[in-house]
């Protein structure tokens, strides 16, 4: 019989599988070693799956336990009985080996302690609000959000008896503070942001919003700071080291950045994390193992992509601004010196990102022409991915916006939006070259 005299020494303390190397190498002397270069083994052991030099994709929907007094552990820790989580893994639908690796991959690119996949970005978003919010709350949010998230505060959990406060993307410590204030009267258990804000490219001052909230809020009631940091995370804006208690992804933008895979993911503390997967576990909004196993491949060349996507953008944008036909480029590598947008991206932002704005002169028409004219370059939504995408947002993404609402966030009938992917950029020049003639 097993008994708990039988227990390992050092019982590992969180939801963790037998197939986890024991000790996980994260420096070689004083060296610690950059997400890039871990992305090509942390968190497998290869000893555990026949020498494989990939993790298997495992494919079963339960895992067997060594003993039943194991199996009560197991349970004892995933119903919160025990603090710590699984030590081993149960069901399908609370973790697998493959999801588990990408778990501690993605965590690494974060700092973060903890970090959970999801079958969307939206699934993500959503379990975490589930996770922490009550009839009667209010969630404080940057305006404008990804529309499925502002349609998920303002329609679905609106039928919960849940309200809200937003606050513009730019917003100042004052105006902040205003809004936060007003909040305060009830119980406010998040502040979800989203930066640079869709379509708008608007930033967020996350310091900002950090300073405010322990300012107005006593310690005890203190809302978790959530951050959508899908455009430019992971590489070039790391939200938990300006303030932030949560991450938030689209994973199927850059970070699965092949446009054929729909995954989301959060990070942040244990202690953030923990209700999130209790919530997770209950409704099932992990990803498959598939999914996570094609996401492990991505993560490998991620530095890479994103960074050639913005050299790309770059050229790009700088050859953009100059033509006849185009009024005005929105990329973040274009803030004009001395604005607070130039100052929040000082502080909050290592890189521009690719993906952009393209005003055009004139309206529809001729935004219609330049896509339909586009030979390399895409015409989808979506963003992120290795090949470069055009869309509409007026008549596409943000078509049930209403005018008024469309004009404040400037998205216009003129307004292009592009994603740059990992193409040639002179290729890519040439495209958009002889797409402006069309017009
Ligand atoms: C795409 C996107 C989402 C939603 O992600 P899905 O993976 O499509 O569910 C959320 N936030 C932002 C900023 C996005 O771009």
């Amino acid at each position: 019989m097993t008994t708990d005299a039988d227990r390992p020494d050092d019982p590992i303390d969180r939801n963790t599988s037998r197939r986890r190397p024991k000790a996980e190498m994260l420096q070689i002397g004083e060296r610690k070693l950059r997400p890039a270069t871990l992305m090509m083994g942390h968190g497998y052991d290869a000893a555990l799956s026949e020498g494989a030099l990939k993790p298997p994709i495992f494919l079963t929907s339960t895992f067997m336990f060594e003993s039943a007094a194991a199996g009560k552990r197991h349970f004892e820790g995933i119903t919160g009985k025990r603090p710590g989580g699984a030590e081993g893994l149960v069901y399908s639908r609370f973790n697998g080996p493959d999801q588990e690796i990408l778990e501690d991959r993605l965590g690494i690119w974060e700092e973060a302690e903890d970090a959970l996949v999801f079958s969307s970005g939206m699934s993500a978003i959503t379990t975490v609000m589930l996770a922490h919010v009550r009839p009667g709350d209010t969630i404080v949010h940057s305006s404008p959000l990804y529309a499925a998230t502002e349609g998920l505060i303002s329609r679905l959990l609106a039928n919960f008896g849940i309200k809200w406060l937003d606050f513009p993307a730019g917003a100042t410590r004052d105006e902040i503070d205003a809004v936060l204030h007003r909040a305060s009267h009830g119980r406010v258990p998040l502040i979800f942001l989203e930066s640079p804000a869709n379509p708008t490219n608007a930033l967020v001052d996350i310091e900002a919003v950090r300073a405010s909230r322990d300012a107005i809020f006593a310690e005890e009631d203190r809302p978790l700071i959530a951050i959508d940091n899908t455009f430019l995370g992971p590489l070039w804006q790391c939200p938990l080291h300006h303030g932030a208690d949560l991450v938030v992804y689209s994973l199927t933008k850059y970070v699965g950045g092949h446009s054929d895979l729909v995954a989301g993911g959060a990070m942040g503390s244990k202690s953030a994390i923990a209700p999130i997967r209790a919530i997770r576990n209950t409704i099932g909004t992990i990803v498959d193992p598939h999914t996570a196993w094609m996401l492990l491949r991505s993560l490998e060349t991620l530095e890479l992509r994103m960074s050639r996507a913005g050299e790309n953008a770059a050229k790009v944008c700088t050859w953009l601004r100059d033509q006849p036909k185009v009024d005005r480029v929105g990329y973040l590598g274009f803030l004009e010196e001395g604005s607070r947008q130039a100052d929040i991206y000082r502080r909050h932002c290592t890189g521009a990102g690719s993906t952009f704005s393209l005003y055009l002169k004139g309206g529809e028409k001729e935004a219609f022409a330049f896509l339909d004219a586009l030979k390399l370059a895409k015409l989808a939504v979506s963003l992120g991915g290795t090949e470069t995408l055009a869309s509409h947002p007026a008549a596409m993404t943000h078509l049930s916006v209403p005018p008024e609402r469309k004009a404040a966030l400037d998205i216009g009938d003129n307004l292009v939006r592009i994603s740059i992917g990992v193409e040639d950029a002179d290729d890519l020049i040439a495209d958009f070259e002889q797409a402006l003639r069309a017009v």
